[in-house]
């Protein structure tokens, strides 16, 4: 038996997620106010029919309780009486299931109009559950329209669908409906952790974590993953088996990559990439989930919010971690590295050497950053070797200046206070590196930009409060700063070029 059906939920309790469904539908149970007809609308595999069956014994449990024990919202099903027991084995004579993907539910429907007639057995209610509700035919939907038209007495229709917009106005507007929802991460992790309980067996968190992000939302098709990998030699359950097993790459992987990107560290970075190609990992899926997670870096930066609402999946965690890890690059930068990544891709097959897009992605982006020293290291390639020059700035006029403390002395401590904002704010450090302090004024130390892009950038308040902070620190005293474009001398060509590219973001 699959996990899916082992551990199908039997009580409202036992229902992952879905909560505010849950809560309508226990409030309606004890208030004895059930509706004729339901709709389930929702993705595939996240628990209608469950919820459906759940509802359809809780109303015809024979351990019937008091209005009393009722409205204190004692609703669940007991699972002992053979009503329960029934619907849990699927043979109860007042639980009709129809599929109506399976033949379009005609026969059926008519059928079914024959059945109401009859009153249910016993003292209950007759529930049908029509699955993939929207593919009934058009006379079929005529047919439950009457029936839902003039409710028989004590009969209870719940209609389930993936696509509810298929299913006519007529019919649902007729139903109370409901939406389900996909699980989140959490949700299914939580789930799967239980199964793994119950079945006495243990797996590395961050299978279950895998697994969760892989079944997006899908609880069946997490339930599905997990019973197929708990078949394996244990010998077998690593972390990286499961995610060649599932097409993707364990997170790590992706972070450490990214880490070496936002780093420009291009050795390391071929080198993983070689590494991948040598594990005979599968580099697609290693560029797909690449890009799945430089896009997650855009939108976060674009706003930490968008992520809830772009049908991404992840944990909490992941995205705390993701929303930092944003930091480090600009959104420029980032979108960038979405297009040379996007690039690459499409260029693997051709590639007479695999790897050789993804070296060379990381080599332009480097190259852009203007990180050309590093990537001489690792690649000799004459176009290469032109050399990068740090830009210099002209000084204002002598009587701009009213000295505090002399300039010389604070440029001669600027490398210092570059290392003490580094680790505070990563980009803030890559835009002051190209700017210079140029002037004393008003009491402020006057810093010099190229772009009134940086310039602006370090004038936000909330930058500006860190910089002046590590003035403090490093240089004693009160420090205040203001910001100004100043020109630029005339640099060497790839330079401008990176500026171009990425708005000017040079870190070193
Ligand atoms: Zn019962």
């Amino acid at each position: 038996m699959t996990l899916y059906r082992k551990y199908r939920p039997q009580k409202f309790s036992e229902v992952e997620g879905q909560t505010a469904i849950i809560q309508t539908l226990k409030n309606e149970l004890s208030l004895g106010k059930i509706a004729h007809a339901y709709i389930f609308a929702g993705p595939r595999g996240i628990g209608k029919t469950t919820v459906a069956r759940i509802l359809a014994k809780a109303i015809n449990c024979q351990n019937k309780k008091s209005v009393r024990e009722r409205r204190l919202g004692k609703v669940e099903p007991c699972n002992r009486c053979v009503s329960c027991q029934e619907i849990t084995a699927g043979r109860s004579l007042d639980l009709i299931e129809i599929d109506a993907a399976s033949n379009r539910g005609i026969n059926e429907i008519r059928a079914l109009r024959e059945n109401v007639r009859f009153a249910p057995q016993r003292d209950s209610f007759k529930v049908f559950i029509i699955d993939e509700a929207h593919m009934l035919t058009r006379e079929a939907f005529n047919a439950l329209l009457k029936t839902l038209e003039e409710p028989p007495p004590r009969t209870l229709f719940i209609l389930a669908t993936t696509e509810v917009h298929e299913v006519p106005e007529t019919i649902l507007s007729r139903c109370q409906r409901f939406d389900f929802k996909k699980l989140t991460v959490a949700e299914i992790e939580h789930r799967l952790a239980q199964i793994l309980r119950e079945e006495k067996r243990a797996l590395n968190p961050e299978i279950l974590r895998l697994i969760a992000i892989k079944a997006d939302g899908g609880e069946r098709d997490a339930e599905g993953i997990l019973g197929q990998i708990l078949s394996w030699p244990k010998k077998e359950l690593k972390l990286s088996k499961v995610a060649d097993f599932l097409g993707t790459v364990d997170w790590s992987l992706i972070t450490d990559f990214v880490n070496m990107l936002a780093s420009c560290d291009n050795a390391q970075a071929i080198r993983k990439v070689n590494e991948i190609v040598a594990n005979g990992q599968d580099l697609f899926n290693f560029t797909d989930e690449l890009i799945d997670y430089l896009r997650r870096m855009m939108l976060a930066k674009v706003q930490p919010a968008l992520l809830d609402h772009a049908g991404l999946s992840f944990s909490a965690a992941q995205k705390e971690e993701l929303v930092a890890r944003a930091q480090n690059f600009s959104l420029k930068s980032l979108a960038y590295l979405v297009r040379l990544f996007m690039a690459a891709k499409n260029s693997l097959d051709a590639a007479l050497i695999p790897q050789l897009s993804l070296e060379l992605a990381i080599i332009e982006y480097s190259e852009a950053m203007g990180k050309v020293a590093e990537a001489q290291e690792k690649i000799q390639s004459p176009q290469l070797e032109e050399k990068e020059e740090k830009p210099s700035f002209p000084s204002l006029p002598d009587e701009y200046q009213k000295p505090i403390m002399n300039l010389e002395q604070v440029v001669g401590k600027w490398s210092e206070v570059l290392k003490t904002v580094e680790p505070l704010n990563y980009s803030l450090c890559a835009f002051l590196k190209l700017c210079q302090p140029v002037a004393f004024r008003d009491g402020s130390l006057v810093l010099g930009f190229p772009r009134d892009f940086h310039k602006d950038m370090v004038s936000q308040t909330r930058n500006k409060k860190i910089v002046e902070g590590v003035l403090d620190q490093i240089l004693g005293g009160k420090w205040q700063i203001q910001c100004e474009k100043v020109e630029l001398q005339q640099n060497n060509n790839l330079t401008r070029e990176a500026l171009e590219v990425l708005g000017g973001e040079i870190v070193k």
